[in-house]
């Protein structure tokens, strides 16, 4: 028995079914490489889901934990706070868009800044209501899954959602869901399910990350704003997947020019330690009351650390540009993969800076997805040594998230073991 395939009877014997996991035991990492427990070298276009944007173990994060180690590594702030959590809400508040005074609130997890963003919502407006989309994914906490707009497997087996949480569906154009028809059915819901005068927000993901990676029409958050504004509704952007740097810009909400009321944050913000923060207007986060947000872990001084240097790092490494860049050769490389004769089944290819997805169809005019041939694809690729993930509401999505800092030639060899990727499993699937 191989070492990984002796972990893979222990885990499954140990740790909880629901918690999915691939078959990749790591053991190592640096930048955008990973070993794995039989001493297989990967490529990590996974990024930890969108976490490693500076690659894994980047030496200036490292450097900044391990002085941190020293100081002190857990007083919790509500004992004890600290210089690096104020100094990190302070850089925070100035990063986001928005021309207002802004303020910050750290946690620890994606799911966590959601419901924190919702609470601070409510509070502020006095309104229960919460407007989400078809296909987001905003956490698997209780409230976090009634956000989702997907049933299976987040709310699947967990009994009732939490109440006054409504779904509209998010624009796609690749799938016919034009902007008009979602701005048409938020009209509609406010005449059939909720008054908008009860809706506390409306919370979206720029580029939806589990939903497939659906990038929404700038002038569509435009017009968002613009009714969130004329019914004094908050509008939240989820940027836990697509913000710091990902798509090019520190948010992807930039890439439209309009700001959020609250925006939430996570995974890339500490490039791997447990951290994420709210930022939003002064008056709304302030609204929630004194010890009513919070908790014992948020804001860890180890995590901190790590966001604190993250932030020196994409401006000094221009980690931004690096994810344009990253993301032009990516994209250009699937286009032409996708031209070549035998390659039909890539439906679309589509893409927000280093945020990069293309779709499985069985057939272009239809776009039936394909599923089977997406597992196939992430199976071929695992076993050339490359990391990939699949996405999307119907499972037919593969998604792109590597390192900011992957030097070219590794993207070069990436896409090599993709492409082969591609061929063998659509030989396998088609013959
Ligand atoms: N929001 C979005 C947009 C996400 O992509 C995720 C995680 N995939 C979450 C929230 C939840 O984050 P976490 O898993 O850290 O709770």
């Amino acid at each position: 028995m191989t070492n990984a395939a002796e972990l893979k009877a222990r885990r499954e014997n140990a740790v909880a079914k629901g918690v999915s996991t691939r078959g990749i035991y790591a053991v190592r990492a640096q930048n955008s490489e990973l070993w794995d427990a039989d001493g297989k070298r990967f490529i990590d276009f996974a990024a930890g889901i969108a976490v490693n944007n500076a690659g894994h173990r980047h030496p200036r994060l490292i450097e900044a934990v391990t002085k941190q180690l020293e100081a002190f590594t857990h007083t919790c702030f509500h004992v004890a706070p600290y210089e690096s959590y104020i100094r990190l809400a302070e850089r925070l508040n100035a990063a986001t868009p928005g021309d207002f005074a802004k303020k910050t609130m750290l946690v620890t997890t994606g799911a966590e800044a959601v419901e924190n963003a919702v609470k601070m919502a409510r509070a502020f407006t006095g309104r229960s209501g919460v407007i989400a989309f078809s296909g987001a994914f905003h956490g698997r906490t209780l409230l976090g899954m009634a956000l989702c707009g997907k049933v299976a497997p987040y709310k699947k087996a967990f009994g009732a959602m939490p109440p006054e949480v409504f779904h509209i569906a998010f624009p796609n154009g690749y799938h016919g869901v034009t902007p008009e028809m979602s701005l048409a059915q938020l009209d509609q819901l406010f005449k059939s399910s909720i008054d908008p005068d009860r809706v506390a927000a409306i919370i979206i993901e720029p580029v939806q990350g589990e939903g497939g990676f659906n990038i929404a029409d700038f002038d569509f958050l435009k017009k968002l704003r613009q009714v969130a504004d004329d019914h004094g509704i908050l509008l939240i952007a989820d940027e836990v997947q697509s913000g710091i740097a990902r798509t090019g810009k520190m948010f992807a909400f930039e890439h439209a020019g309009v700001a959020a009321d609250l925006v939430t944050m996570a995974k890339g913000l500490a490039g791997g330690f447990p951290l994420s923060a709210v930022t939003g207007r002064a008056e709304v986060v302030d609204a929630a009351p004194v010890g009513g947000i919070g908790g014992t872990y948020a804001g860890n001084p180890l995590a901190v650390a790590a966001a604190n240097a993250m932030l020196d790092i994409i401006e000094d490494e221009g980690l931004c540009a690096r994810a344009t860049e990253i993301g032009a050769r990516i994209t250009a490389r699937l286009k032409s993969i996708a031209a070549q004769q035998g390659m039909e089944p890539i439906g679309d290819v589509r893409g927000l800076g280093a945020m990069i997805a293309f779709e499985l169809v069985k057939n272009r005019e239809t776009r039936d997805p394909d599923p089977a041939l997406t597992q196939a694809i992430v199976a071929e690729a695992e076993a050339r040594g490359l990391i990939i993930l699949p996405c999307g509401t119907r499972a037919n999505v593969i998604r792109l998230l590597p390192p900011l800092t992957t030097p070219g030639d590794q993207v070069d060899e990436a896409l090599d073991l993709l492409e082969a990727a591609i061929e063998a499993a659509i030989m396998k699937t088609y013959g």
